[in-house]
Order: C-alpha cells, then sequence, then structure tokens
C-alpha cells in the first residue's frame, strides 16, 4: 500500500516522474490533467465543461475536479495505493482529499516535491510546447498557470509539512538520477518498491 502526492511546477517534470515512480511502487499514476484533456477529447460532458477552464489555464471547480478524483480512486486498480500527480491543488482539495482518505481508513504515505528554479521550468514548458502543441502552453498561459502554482498550489506544502509529508527533490539532471533520487528517498522512509520483473 502505497500512496504518493507527486507536487511541482509546470515544468519541473513531475508527469513523467510520476509515472516512473508510480510503476516502480507497483501503483497507478493518476494526473488530473491528463483525465481532464482525455474528456475534452472525448467531447465527453466533463469535457465540455473543463474545455475553456484548461485553455486558460484556470482551475476547475473545486467540487468538481475532487469528484474526478474520488471516482477514479474508487476504482480497483487503486486499492493497493495510488500516485496522484496534479491534485490537490490549493487548500480546499486538501481536505476533500483528507475527508475521502479518512472515510476509508488511509493516509499518505509521503508528498514528493520537486524542486526545479523557475528559469528552468519555463524553458521545459517552452520546449514541450514544441513538441506535444498542448493549447495550454502559450506564453500567456503559461505565466497563468504558474502564477496559481505559486498563489494556491505553494501553500499546501505548508499543511504537508506539517504533517511530516514531504520528501524535497532537487528536480535538476538525468530524468534516471532524478527518479532514482525520489525512490531512494522514499525508501528512505521505509516505503518499499516492487521488485523488477
Ligand atoms: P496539468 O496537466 O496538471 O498542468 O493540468 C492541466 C490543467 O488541468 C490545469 O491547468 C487546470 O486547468 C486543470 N487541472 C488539473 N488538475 C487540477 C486540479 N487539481 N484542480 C483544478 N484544475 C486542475
Amino acid at each position: 500500500m502505497t500512496r504518493l502526492l507527486i507536487v511541482g511546477p509546470q515544468g519541473s517534470g513531475k508527469g513523467t516522474q510520476g509515472i516512473r515512480i508510480a510503476e516502480a511502487f507497483g501503483v497507478p499514476a493518476i494526473s488530473t490533467g491528463d483525465v481532464f484533456r482525455a474528456a475534452v477529447a472525448d467531447g465527453s460532458d466533463l469535457g465540455s465543461q473543463v474545455k475553456a477552464i484548461i485553455e486558460a489555464g484556470d482551475l476547475v471547480p473545486d467540487e468538481l475536479t475532487s469528484a474526478v478524483v474520488r471516482e477514479r480512486l474508487s476504482q480497483a486498480d487503486a486499492e493497493g495505493g495510488f500516485l496522484l500527480d496534479g491534485y490537490p491543488r490549493n487548500v480546499a482539495q486538501v481536505m476533500h482529499l483528507d475527508e475521502f482518505l479518512e472515510g476509508r481508513d488511509e493516509e499518505l504515505d509521503a508528498v514528493i516535491l520537486l524542486d526545479v528554479p523557475r528559469d528552468e521550468s519555463i524553458s521545459r514548458i517552452a520546449l514541450r510546447a514544441q513538441e506535444q502543441g498542448r493549447t495550454d502552453d502559450t506564453e500567456e498561459v503559461i505565466a497563468n498557470r504558474l502564477s496559481i502554482y505559486e498563489r494556491e498550489t505553494a501553500p499546501i506544502l505548508g499543511v504537508y509539512e506539517a504533517r511530516d509529508l514531504v520528501v524535497h527533490i532537487d528536480g535538476m539532471g538525468t530524468l534516471d538520477e532524478i527518479t532514482e533520487r525520489i525512490v531512494s528517498a522514499l525508501e528512505a522512509r521505509g516505503l518499499v518498491r516492487v521488485p523488477v520483473a
């Protein structure tokens, strides 16, 4: 049972590292951004509710986002744990997640914080914009997303610091180096990775 969050500014590499870490610990990586983008691509009801919000780089309303997460965490593959990427994104969502986990008598094991300097995250986003052509990777929208991160998301770290859950990781280096740093830090906290097949 491993329950993890990965937090970091846009361009910190948390999506990529989240997938690698989830695999190492044998849990599904659940990215709310991916869930919303898939819903937009499918043209579902959820997609039409969130499309304009995502394109502006604003936050999807907390109640809707938390309902999507609760439903995803209730699926069978998340019974043995999970890694959440991009949620919670503000203190209200932290409270929603607390309530949900308490109701299941579960607790988080760790919150991975990927630290990268602002300049580096901006240049990584610019690169991703060229490679993936995400509609929310324009200069103006990126600036909005980074300021929302600083204003709304960074404060959740204080809440998790008080619970001694935050694992600070230097996000500069190669992908493998960073993965190794995270895995070692989690193992040092007593989490057990799944054996490599
Ligand atoms: P991401 O891929 O995590 O950067 O998410 C892309 C977009 O999806 C964000 O800019 C928001 O519009 C929306 N989104 C993702 N996660 C959340 C969340 N936890 N709360 C609100 N909106 C979110």
